[in-house]
C-alpha cells in the first residue's frame, strides 16, 4: 500500500469469488477496482497475509516535479493487443526483469536489459529515441508498472504510447476465455511460490546448469545462497536443488557450520545476480 494506490495479490477459493468481489464494491475507494484472475494454480500461491506500507508502489526514481501519473498510455485489451501487434510501425517493450522475459515474452518483444525498474525508464526512453513516431506497447505482469512506464514515454516525447490492460495475467485469461491465439509464449513469471504460471507449452530457456531447455525457475536450497536460477528436472536431481557443487557441500554440513559459514556475507542482491551478470559481465 501507497499513497498511489494498492497492489494486491491473493488466493480465493472459486465458490467465494463473487462474494469477494462484492465484498470489495462494498468498501467504497475499492469499488470497480480492477482484478486479474491467474489462468493457472497448483494450490500454493499465498499461505500467509503480509501486508507492506511502502513509499510508491513502484519505485521509479522519477524526480521530475512536471511528471503526471495521470497523463498515461492508452490501454489495449488481449484483442486490440493482438492486432497492433501486426502492425509493422508497432514496438512491444516488455518492462519486467530479465529472468522474467527469460522464460516468457510476447513474440515480438524486445527487452530493456535492466535488473530494476527505475533504471528501466530512462534506458527503456533512450534505447527508443528514434522511434517516437511508432506504436510502442508496453506490457508488465499485472499491469502495474506500465501504468507508470506508459506515463513516463509520453512525458519524454514519444507519440503513441499504449499499455496492456491488467498485463500479461489478464491477457492469459482473455486469450482462455476467448479461444484467441497467444502471442504470449511459454511461462508468466510470478512472485508468489509458484515462480510462474504456463501460457503455453513451449519452453524458451534453458537449464543454466546443463543449457537444455527448461523454464523452471528455483531458488537454491542452500541458505546461504538463495540464488534464484533455471534448472531442469535432471540437473535438480543431481544437485540436489543447488545452483553449484558448492552450494550441494554446504548443505551437507552440520547446520550450525553453516552458518558460521554465512557469517559477515552480505547476500544483498544475490537473489537475481544472474541475471546481472549475464547480462553486464563483470558485475559482481
Ligand atoms: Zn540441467
Ligand atoms: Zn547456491
Amino acid at each position: 500500500m501507497a499513497q498511489e494506490g494498492i497492489n494486491a495479490q491473493l488466493s480465493v477459493p472459486e465458490l467465494q469469488s463473487e462474494a469477494f468481489r462484492n465484498y470489495l464494491d462494498a468498501v467504497e475507494p475499492l469499488q470497480g477496482i480492477r482484478l486479474n484472475r491467474a489462468v493457472d494454480d497448483d494450490g500454493k500461491s499465498f499461505w500467509v497475509l503480509k501486508i507492506k506500507v511502502r513509499e510508491k508502489i513502484v519505485a521509479d526514481g522519477i524526480t521530475d516535479p512536471a511528471f503526471d501519473m495521470r497523463n498515461k498510455g492508452k490501454y489495449v485489451n488481449a484483442e486490440q493487443m493482438n492486432i497492433l501487434m501486426n502492425d509493422p510501425d508497432t514496438i512491444v517493450v516488455d518492462m519486467r526483469n530479465h529472468y522474467e522475459y527469460e522464460v516468457g515474452h510476447f513474440v515480438k518483444a524486445i527487452e530493456i536489459p535492466s535488473d530494476t525498474f527505475r533504471e528501466q525508464l530512462p534506458l527503456a526512453a533512450d534505447m527508443l529515441k528514434d522511434k517516437k513516431e511508432k506504436n510502442i506497447i508496453m506490457y508488465c505482469t499485472g499491469g502495474i508498472r506500465c501504468e507508470k512506464a506508459s506515463a513516463y514515454m509520453l512525458h519524454n516525447g514519444f507519440k503513441n504510447v499504449f499499455h496492456l490492460e491488467g498485463g500479461i495475467i489478464n491477457y492469459a485469461q482473455q486469450v482462455q476465455e476467448k479461444g484467441m491465439a497467444s502471442q504470449f509464449i511459454g511461462k508468466n513469471f510470478v512472485f508468489d511460490d509458484r515462480l510462474g504460471e504456463r501460457i503455453t507449452e513451449d519452453i524458451i530457456a534453458t537449464c543454466h546448469q546443463c543449457g537444455k531447455p527448461a523454464d523452471t525457475h528455483v531458488n537454491c536450497v542452500n541458505d546461504g545462497c538463495h540464488l534464484l536460477f533455471i534448472q531442469c528436472a535432471e540437473c535438480n536431481q543431481k544437485y540436489e536443488g543447488c545452483c553449484s557443487s558448492t552450494c550441494q557441500e554446504m548443505i551437507k554440513l552440520p547446520v550450525e557450520e553453516q552458518k558460521k559459514s554465512r557469517e559477515g556475507i552480505d547476500k544483498g542482491q544475490h537473489i537475481f545476480n544472474k541475471s546481472k551478470v549475464r547480462i553486464r559481465p563483470g558485475i559482481k
